[in-house]
């Protein structure tokens, strides 16, 4: 296929790779254009702009947030008005319900495909295409991505035709996400304050009643205090849980946990985790504990 890709960060440099090695043509692009380099030494092209990534099949935006999606979507990039008619817009980011639908409707206007297709697996999944994939839009548009999800992921799930619900499922997951890590900071803080071993106190865990790659992951990483690099940057986990919230406040569904959550990420923020690994809320545990 030929492809356009708008975002070369910690997920979308190792997902352009992917595409490039599965033998798609491809057209990056990136706000700072630095990060263009080590793509094109692998085979993609360099755009100018986001309009020079419109010009194939489809064009994947792999962005921060809201705002990212909306200036390249709506803004002086130019991803609608440049994209052929009938070509798909692969939104692959974490982005709010509302914001999905409203891109929904701009393309449809605009006789083109959009398809949400947020994922789930940290960068080093994204670089081993390994991704879980939720995808969601009309099936012919959706049809056509095939070929893109087998290479950057190792299974995908579809959600139907309304591509906000990928959205929504997205956020419900990094929900989940993040209150197994904020109870594993919790009952890690409990145990290691008695002078228990936290290393072996996950290892027991996770291999017996918590075997899921949740709680082995950042079980590991909460144990080691091994905050940075970050893998998921704090504040585009607070972005998560904020985005939640909206959507299930639109839905009237309380959400007391993600409520705790959204206090969680901005003591993180407010006391300089900016950088850290989202999962340093489980560290305030600790502080809480008088153990960090
Ligand atoms: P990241 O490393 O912070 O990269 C963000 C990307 O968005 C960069 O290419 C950045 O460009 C671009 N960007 C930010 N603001 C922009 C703007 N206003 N206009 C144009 N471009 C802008 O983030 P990431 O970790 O790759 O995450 C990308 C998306 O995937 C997010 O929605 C995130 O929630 C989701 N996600 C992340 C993970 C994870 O573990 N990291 C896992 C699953 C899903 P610059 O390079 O110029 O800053």
């Amino acid at each position: 296929m030929r492809l356009g890709f708008v975002g070369l960060g910690r997920m979308g440099a190792g997902m352009a790779s992917n595409l490039v090695k599965a033998g798609h043509e491809v057209t990056v692009y990136n706000r700072s254009p630095e990060k263009t380099r080590a793509l094109v030494e692998r085979g993609a092209h360099a755009a100018r702009d986001v309009a020079g990534a419109c010009g194939g099949d489809a064009v994947i935006t792999m962005l921060a947030d809201d705002n990212a999606v909306e200036s390249v979507a709506f803004g002086e990039a130019r991803l609608i008005a440049s994209l052929r008619s009938n070509a798909v817009h692969l939104s692959m980011s974490t982005i709010s319900v509302a914001l999905s639908e409203c891109l929904a409707a701009a393309h449809a206007k605009a006789s083109q495909g959009y398809v949400a297709a947020p994922v789930f697996g940290r960068p080093d999944a994204a670089a081993a295409a390994k991704l879980f994939i939720v995808v969601a839009g009309a099936p012919e548009a959706t049809d056509a991505c095939m070929p893109i999800f087998q290479a950057l992921g190792q299974k995908t799930f579809r959600f139907g035709h309304r591509p906000e619900a990928a959205n929504l499922v997205k956020l419900s997951g990094n929900f989940l996400i993040a209150a197994a890590i904020e109870s594993l900071g919790e009952a890690i803080a409990l145990v290691s304050k008695a002078g228990i071993d936290k290393h072996e106190y996950i290892e027991m865990l996770t291999s017996t009643l918590f075997t899921a790659p949740v709680y082995k992951n950042y079980g590991g990483l909460i144990a080691d205090r091994k905050f940075e690099p970050a893998g998921f940057a704090a504040p585009l986990g607070q972005k998560d849980i904020r985005l939640a919230l909206a959507a299930a406040e639109t839905l009237r569904v309380p959400l007391p946990l993600g409520s705790l959550l959204r206090d969680r990420f901005l003591a993180l923020m407010a006391q300089g985790g900016d950088n850290l690994d989202w999962s340093a809320i489980a560290q305030l545990a600790a502080k809480d504990a008088g153990q960090a």
